[in-house]
């Protein structure tokens, strides 16, 4: 593939409400293949792409606390909840032909692979969409931070975060019209200003290997390929 990328290796974070389409609860399968279109496509253009999805439309640890489970249990629900996930997307990506594997970051070797970063490696070469599940293994952590761990490991040139609007802007923009959008921040600012693009942990960790962090509209079509070029709207933290 000749296409002219701005980012050719990316780990593209998604929160788990994006796989639920227009339910308040779990997995829509029509939602899980629009996504999965979008994905095909940035592959077949010859991106290598990995992915990371939540669990919050499954199971939050912090949910589970608040209704007096032991934290770290219930941070292992949420993650086993990542794990759902992984597999609907995985087949969601499978049945349009998308080669795919799932390494969880917990060993589930009847389910999926173990997380072992040279195989990973090996298969973004191959062309396979290599789905990151369970986070980082470890209670008191979120996606976010897996996600930020794996594009590091993974030696990414961006970290995607796709979400429900198109950037970072200057205060909600549902909210207050006249919010602004930015097209470029610092690691600095996001945490400074508590811009809640991703938590502060996953944001100083992508801040000391260097990776951008790129925020844009996941439900737009063609997003994923745009970013990818430079042609996209989108906020690049770097
Ligand atoms: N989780 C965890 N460790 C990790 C990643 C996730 O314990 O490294 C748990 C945590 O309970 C979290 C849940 O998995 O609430 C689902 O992940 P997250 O809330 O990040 O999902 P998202 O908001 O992106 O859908």
């Amino acid at each position: 593939p000749s296409t002219n990328f701005r980012f050719r290796r990316v780990l593209l974070k998604i929160s788990g409400e994006a796989l639920m389409g227009a339910s308040s609860f779990g997995i829509d399968m029509n939602a899980c293949a629009n996504l999965a279109r979008g994905v095909a496509a940035a592959s077949q253009a010859g991106a290598e792409i990995c992915l990371v999805i939540g669990g919050g439309n499954i199971f939050r640890g912090l949910a589970g606390a608040a209704q007096g489970m032991d934290r770290a249990q219930a941070d292992h629900m949420g993650m086993l909840a990542t794990v759902m996930n992984a597999l609907a997307m995985q087949s969601a990506l499978e049945q349009i032909g998308v080669p795919t594997r799932v390494q969880s970051a917990i060993p589930m070797p009847t389910v999926c692979e173990q997380f072992i970063r040279r195989k990973a490696i090996r298969h973004m070469e191959k062309g396979r969409i290599v789905i990151f599940a369970a986070g980082t293994g470890n209670p008191y952590f979120t996606t976010d931070t897996g996600a930020a761990l794996r594009a590091a490991e993974m030696d990414c040139d961006a970290m995607l975060k796709g979400t429900q609007v198109d950037g970072v802007y200057s205060e909600d923009p549902k909210k207050n019209p006249e919010a602004v959008r930015y097209d470029q921040l610092d690691y600095q600012e996001v945490l400074a200003r508590d811009l809640r693009v991703m938590d502060a942990s996953a944001v100083s960790l992508l801040r000391d290997s260097d990776i951008p962090i790129v925020v844009f509209d996941l439900h737009e079509p063609g997003a994923l390929n745009k970013v990818l070029t430079g042609e996209g709207v989108c906020t690049v933290i770097g």
